[in-house]
């Protein structure tokens, strides 16, 4: 299997690629409207108020949407379609984007683990539905 391109990493998101190396989903955390947030940056889009806390949620949710890949978009990612890529809703709040496997099992309202696969220099999360990704 060809890896996806990894991600551009900074000083912003490092924490989040960090935890995904380590297998964890760390998200911010608003101190003043408690809403989570993905991706990370410094400010809530929701009240404004600077800074975030770390939460670690365990990364179940449920799926808001999904799309599903059927033509590679790329000649390197022609021996990964079809492949699905899912809006989870996140249990205690957030909402955050992955691959979804097995493709054929999106669902709206699915409930999802997560999964972590390692590549070379970064660690992907994925979700897997009921039937289990692979
Ligand atoms: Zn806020």
């Amino acid at each position: 299997m060809t890896a996806p391109p990894a991600p551009d990493r900074d000083t912003e998101s490092g924490p989040f690629w960090q935890g995904l190396a380590q297998h964890r989903l760390l998200l911010q955390e608003c101190p003043a409207c408690r809403r989570r947030r993905f991706p990370r940056m410094p400010t809530c889009p929701y009240c404004g108020t600077d800074g975030g806390e770390e939460v670690e949620p365990p990364g179940t949710g449920t799926v808001y949407s999904w799309v599903r890949v059927e033509r590679a978009l790329t000649p390197a990612a022609a021996d990964q379609v079809p492949y699905c890529v899912a809006t989870v809703d996140l249990d205690g709040g957030g909402r955050i984007h992955g691959r979804l496997e097995p493709p054929a099992a999106a669902r709206i309202g699915m409930a999802v683990t997560p999964v972590y696969v390692d590549h070379d220099d970064w660690t992907e999360l994925r979700f897997a539905g009921p039937e289990g990704g692979g």
